[in-house]
């Protein structure tokens, strides 16, 4: 945040995230309404699938909010989520996650090269760092991007899809003996994503794999979602 925005903030009372209201009363990035908002948002039972984990229905402001942390350098987003679900829910998915055989691996989805330097940080390494933080474990960053060098136009469709499930590659040399691991990401849209990583770990991976996400999307509205996110690996040449 530039200094002048700071100076803002404590003349004028800065703008709500959510409503876009300025409010003396922020807590720091919500006033009371959309704090309360948020609250009823948390207590909503997301299931993404079995094995995965959501902790936000997608909705008009937990959108802005995750677009804040994406797109807006609110890196310290990812913490107030997960800390206010946590709080909020009485910790139903740290008690799904209190069951798992420990040490929690939190995995985050790594970003793309272009992105990571556009953006400054990985949106997945935040969430994962809250998570450990609030349910206990460890960030590792197992996984990587590959890299395609190849013409978009070159590609049919069906090579393309063929290549997003090939995405990622372990850079693990030898998986631990016990935990589990858990693939972090900032929404769970078509489950794309998340079998991608779960291709690069491989099929023999020892360890049981889980997935949690700050939010979970229909798939129908997340498809094209998905698309934006993954163009980059199309465009290198
Ligand atoms: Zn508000």
């Amino acid at each position: 945040m530039r200094w002048i925005e700071n100076v803002e903030r404590f003349v004028f009372g800065a703008e709500c995230l959510g409503c876009g209201k300025p409010s003396g009363k922020l807590d720091p990035w919500l006033c009371p309404e959309c704090a309360k908002e948020l609250e009823r948002e948390s207590t909503v039972h997301v299931m993404p699938g079995l094995d995965a984990y959501s902790l936000y229905p997608m909705r008009p402001l937990t959108r802005r909010l995750v677009h804040a942390l994406k797109y807006k350098g609110i890196s310290g987003m990812a913490t107030y989520l997960v800390r206010h679900c946590s709080a909020v829910r009485c910790g139903a998915v740290g008690e799904d996650l209190s069951m798992l055989p420990k040490p929690l691996y939190f995995v985050p989805v790594p970003l793309h090269k272009a992105r990571y330097r556009e953006r400054g940080y990985n949106q997945a390494e935040k969430i994962a760092a809250a998570l450990s933080l609030v349910f206990g474990g460890k960030v590792c960053r197992w996984l990587r991007r590959r890299t395609f060098v190849v013409s978009q136009t070159k590609l049919s469709r069906e090579d393309r899809e063929r290549n997003v499930a090939y995405a990622f590659e372990c850079t693990l040399k030898r998986a631990p003996s016990t935990g589990t691991v858990v693939i972090v990401d900032d929404v769970f849209t078509t489950g794309a994503t998340t079998s991608a990583c779960l291709a690069a770990l491989g099929r023999d991976f020892p360890l049981p794999v889980k997935v949690c996400t700050l939010l979970y999307d229909e798939p129908a509205s997340a498809a094209a979602d998905f698309a934006a996110d993954n163009q980059m690996e199309w465009d290198v040449k």
